[in-house]
């Protein structure tokens, strides 16, 4: 593989490029017209303009992108997260264009894109499941028997939902029929695919999710798990690795799983098996997501292993250098995504133009992002900023790096979610590992944001009084002999 184009934009297609420009591999980026001055674009060795802002005009024009590759005699293409990366027909169109897809086959995507269809594959691998209906579900009367059985709380879900959108939960019979109304046009309109299904509603779960990846001569292996318990909207804002509550049995266990989950579909390459986990640590599996995760990058920094790297040479056939025995576990890792939103305004989007922009640096600091002073925030995309992970040889220590990392990174023009990262890992529920999916609707309030940064800018003041007050002593007192600068 000589040459690889990126089928995304902002912080991942950066990302995707280092480790390609590292392996000695030509890059070449996409862009739509207000990306034009985006940092992936200056990055690239080549660079082509795709169409206009509108996702659906550019980044989603998987014929037009492939085109562009076959112009430009690229060998692989990297689709990141989101946009393409889930699109069966796109991994199809691509290797038919004779261009490596640098991701797993059409057939896993398709089985895995669809969480029914999921849950087929991996039934005969006696994988714990939340309990629910097995295939799509219409008739109302039907569902109201189902749901009794279970129990309610019951979670309608969108079969081809994804993102933390589709899903609605029913607290008892009189709300089912209109929820399910509700949840079925939703799906329609959001994923072009009506079909939902009954879950069961577990009442405080904890996200823990595998990373798994396997290469084309049948070696499967996971890279641990990562914890992603901390969400706004069913969506992760803070994950970790390794999880503060599993036991080295549940880990192995969940692991082993977790492989079997990818050998279900025949994976290849980079993928992550994801589980709710209740309060006894039993575990349950949700969905499989056949990409690189947004949260990669904790388990890059616990096991050592660039996980683009690992998919780029799964691509190229090359069979897996290292063995299940060979991998471990080193330290801990805490991300921070960085959204451009209001946490003082229900999580609002906040766009406007990056006035300053200074990430931080440091020992057991990295920023992933896709953004440089002076740019505007297309209200286009994904909100987020960048990925801010700090890595320590202890939890304690990461999160006192990534709480040091928040106060230095200077960022003006919008609101960020790093007020709200900052209320998290001081909170002593995340502290203590005691937390579950409901963390942010059981401590997270403006008021509790408001108060906690009020007391600390009542710290600060009183602080500054002190030393002022020290300041105006000394100034008070005969100079002192010592001083090089007073003797001159
Ligand atoms: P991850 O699952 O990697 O932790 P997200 O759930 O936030 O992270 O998804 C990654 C990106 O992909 C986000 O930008 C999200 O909006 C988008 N995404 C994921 N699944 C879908 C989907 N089925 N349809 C549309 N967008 C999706
Ligand atoms: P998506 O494709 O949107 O990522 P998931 O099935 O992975 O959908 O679920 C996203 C989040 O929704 C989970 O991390 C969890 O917080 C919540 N969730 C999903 N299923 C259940 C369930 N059965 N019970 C409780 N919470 C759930
Ligand atoms: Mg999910």
């Amino acid at each position: 593989m000589k040459k690889i184009l990126v089928a995304n934009r902002g912080e991942i297609a950066l990302r995707v490029m280092r480790t390609a420009r590292r392996m000695g591999i030509q890059t070449v980026a996409v862009y739509s017209e207000i990306d034009r001055h985006s940092p992936h674009v200056s990055f690239a060795d080549e660079a082509v303009c795709v169409g206009p802002a509108p996702s659906n005009r550019s980044y989603l024009l998987g014929e037009k992108i492939i085109e562009v590759a076959k112009n430009l005699g690229v060998d692989g293409i990297h689709p990141g997260y989101g946009f393409l990366s889930e699109n069966a027909g796109f991994a199809q169109a691509v290797t038919a264009a004779g261009i490596t897809f640098i991701g797993p086959s059409p057939y896993s995507i398709e089985v895995m894109g669809s969480k029914l269809a999921a849950k087929d594959a991996v039934r005969k691998f006696d994988i714990p499941m939340v309990p629910g209906t097995e295939d799509a579900i219409s008739d109302v009367e039907k569902a109201k028997a189902i749901s009794a059985e279970i129990g309610y709380p019951i979670l309608i879900k969108a079969s081809a939902g994804g993102g933390g959108k589709g899903m609605r939960i029913v607290e008892n019979e009189k709300e089912l029929a209109s929820q399910m109304e509700r949840a079925i046009s939703e799906a329609v309109s959001a994923f072009g695919d009506g079909s939902v299904f009954i879950e069961k509603y577990i009442g405080s779960p904890r996200h823990i999710e595998i990373q798994v990846l396997a290469d084309t001569h049948g070696n499967t292996v996971h890279l641990f798990e990562r914890e992603c318990s901390v969400q706004r909207r069913h969506q992760k804002v803070v994950e970790e690795a390794p999880s503060a509550i599993l036991t080295p049995e549940v880990r192995a266990a969940m692991g082993a799983d977790a492989v079997k989950v990818a050998q279900a579909c025949s994976y290849t390459g980079a993928g992550t098996v994801e589980f709710l986990v209740d309060e006894h640590l039993n575990y349950y599996f949700l969905e499989m997501n056949t990409r690189l995760q947004v949260e990669h990058p904790v388990t890059e920094l616990i096991t050592g292993i660039d996980l683009v790297e690992q998919q780029i040479r799964v691509a190229r056939g090359e069979k897996l250098s290292f063995s299940q025995d060979d991998l471990q576990i080193n330290g801990h890792a805490i991300e921070l995504r960085v959204y451009a939103e209001d946490p003082h305004n229900d999580f609002l989007p906040s766009i406007g133009k990056l006035t300053t922009y200074r990430p931080p640096s440091g020992e057991g600091i990295r920023v992933d992002d896709g953004y440089k002073e002076g740019m505007d925030i297309p209200i286009y995309y994904d909100p987020m900023l960048s990925k801010l992970c700090a890595y320590g040889k202890t939890r304690p220590e990461a999160i006192r790096r990534l709480l040091e990392a928040i106060s230095q990174y200077d960022i003006e023009g919008c609101a960020t979610t790093l007020p709200f990262g900052k209320f998290v890992l001081e909170h002593d529920a995340f502290v203590s590992g005691k937390f579950d999916t409901h963390f942010v609707k059981n401590y997270f309030t403006k008021e509790a944001l408001l108060a906690g940064e009020e007391a600390e800018s009542q710290v600060a003041a009183a602080l500054a009084l002190q030393l002022y007050l020290k300041e105006k002593k000394r100034l008070k007192e005969p100079l002192v002999e010592d001083s090089v600068w007073r003797l001159r």
